[in-house]
């Protein structure tokens, strides 16, 4: 079994308590990782701070190793879809999407090191000078990262962090660590220097810590639950955080809706897809209520089709979710839901941490599946008597990552726009649409800073300002 400890200066160093990396579809163990201790995570920071003082790549370089990183693991594809396949229990189609979504990310990145520049900055009152700025790297960043996406939203952190000329310390998720350790090595073998990437595993609950403590950190990149996004914040001082966090999102279908087909068939592949398990996934649909009955006939017709993976077969729709602790949760989520009133039009049930993907109807706007982030196979649907009644209804919450709207009717389009208190409004597709490219972040408690390499690059980065008195 392969036991791997922690990334520091281009070699691993086997320190620690091991801890188990579980198979999510035979919950036998996979790997094993080893916890960084408070002097391991020290030595990391040590190692990337002194790097970025002994090295410096130029905008180039650090293009060319960005780009061989991404063609190794296009050649690579398929290896290391099934890590995620089997650390991460995805489906094989899941998996495979996000490896090839991790690639266009870095390659995005890589672009964005050769465009990194400041601008000329006009003094009106002076005849003998001239300012301009310079973007130059914030120094070393922490990225910690989640469970759901651990291979393109590690590739979210580290391809922009490289591309702007920072040093690096990766704390990936402890439940599906491995991918990251390959991302790591396949740095390594694109041609970054040592030093520049560095990885410390374990439980975020001890080694966070260590993490936030040290004062020689530049920036903490967080994406993860607004739980532990709000402990970073409190914990990281006046340095620079971007935290990437939840949602419960919210999907309006109105009556002049183009094509009531595509509006479900989208709402439930994007609803289901990767389990639930995806900050953006459609969680709330709230439906005119002149289509409700249609829309809802229509959805369960749709989730009909899909079929839950098995040990044996990853190659169906639906993998389990991250752990039966997870798992029994939702069922607990979705149980008193009904106890509430709420019927299940589809789904429901459980069996080990395998959830059915589920409909549920006649809910309500105070019940968990719906103000709070379910996580899960589970989407509600509520109908409505008017289109502002539905804004209103899906801005009701703590969060505002994005949100999906359909109309056909320019008015309702600009309406919405202009009042969903939102980071990303999504007009005549679902909020879980995301192309890597796109500024990506959230308002309220979904978190401060945008991701996409464009605008990763520009957090990550200072800008330094040049006065020139001739
Ligand atoms: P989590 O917050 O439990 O863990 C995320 C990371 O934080 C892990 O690496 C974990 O070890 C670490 N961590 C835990 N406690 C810590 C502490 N005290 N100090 C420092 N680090 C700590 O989240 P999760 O369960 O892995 O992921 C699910 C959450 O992530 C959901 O809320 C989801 O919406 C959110 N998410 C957001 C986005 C986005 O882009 N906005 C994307 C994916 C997931």
């Amino acid at each position: 079994m392969q036991t791997y400890g922690h990334f520091i200066n281009g070699q691993w160093i086997l320190s620690g308590e091991v801890i188990p990396v579980i198979n999510k579809y035979t919950n036998e163990n996979y790997a094993m990782i080893h916890e960084a201790d408070g002097e391991t995570v020290a030595k990391a920071i040590e190692v990337a701070k002194k790097t970025i003082e002994r090295v410096e790549l130029t905008a180039t370089e650090r293009y060319e190793i960005i780009m061989n990183a991404s063609k190794i693991i296009e050649q690579r594809k398929s290896e290391l879809a099934n890590i995620l396949v089997i650390e991460a229990g995805k489906s094989k189609k899941d998996a495979l999407m996000e490896i090839e979504r991790g690639i266009q990310t870095l390659i995005a990145s890589g672009e964005e090191a050769k465009k990194l520049a400041g601008h000329g900055v006009a003094l009106p009152n002076e005849h003998s000078k001239m300012a301009f700025t310079v973007r130059v790297p914030v120094g070393v960043i922490v990225a910690i990262t989640p469970f759901n996406f651990p291979f393109n939203l590690t590739v979210h952190k580290i391809g922009p962090a490289l591309a702007a000329g920072n040093a690096v310390v990766l704390k990936p998720a402890e439940v599906t660590p491995i991918i990251a350790c390959k991302l790591a090595e396949i740095f390594k073998e694109a041609g970054l220097p040592d030093g520049f990437l560095n990885l410390v595993n374990g439980r975020g609950s001890i080694v966070g810590d260590y993490l936030l403590e040290n004062p020689n950190v530049g920036m903490y990149t967080f994406t993860g639950s607004p739980k532990v996004g709000q402990y970073i914040k409190s914990k990281s001082g006046i340095r620079k955080v971007t935290l990437e966090l939840g949602n419960n999102s919210p999907n309006i279908v109105h009556e002049d809706v183009a094509d009531i087909e595509k509006a479900v068939n989208l709402c439930v592949t994007r609803g289901f897809s990767n389990a639930g398990q995806a900050c953006i996934s459609v969680q709330r649909i709230y439906v005119h209520e002149n289509i409700y009955e249609r829309f809802v006939e229509l959805a369960v017709q749709q989730v009909q089709q899909l079929q839950l993976c098995s040990a044996e077969n990853a190659d169906a729709d639906i993998g389990p979710v991250i752990s039966e602790r997870e798992a029994m949760r939702i069922e607990s989520w979705i149980d008193e839901a009904k106890t509430q009133g709420a019927k299940v039009a589809i789904g429901g049930s459980r069996r080990g941490n395998f959830v059915e993907p589920t409909l549920l109807i006649d809910v309500d706007d105070t019940m968990k599946v719906v103000c709070e982030e379910v996580f899960g196979p589970v989407i509600s649907i509520q109908k409505y008597a008017s289109f502002s009644e539905a804004i209103e209804r899906a801005n009701n919450t703590t969060m505002g990552l994005q949100v999906g709207v359909f109309t056909s009717n320019i008015r309702n389009i600009m309406y919405s726009t202009k009042k969903l208190q939102f980071g990303g409004v999504i007009i005549n597709n679902v909020s879980t649409y995301r192309e890597d490219l796109m500024p990506y972040g959230g308002v309220k408690n979904s978190g401060v800073g945008k991701e996409g390499p464009a605008y990763a690059i520009q957090e990550m980065s200072e800008e330094k300002l040049i006065v020139l008195d001739y």
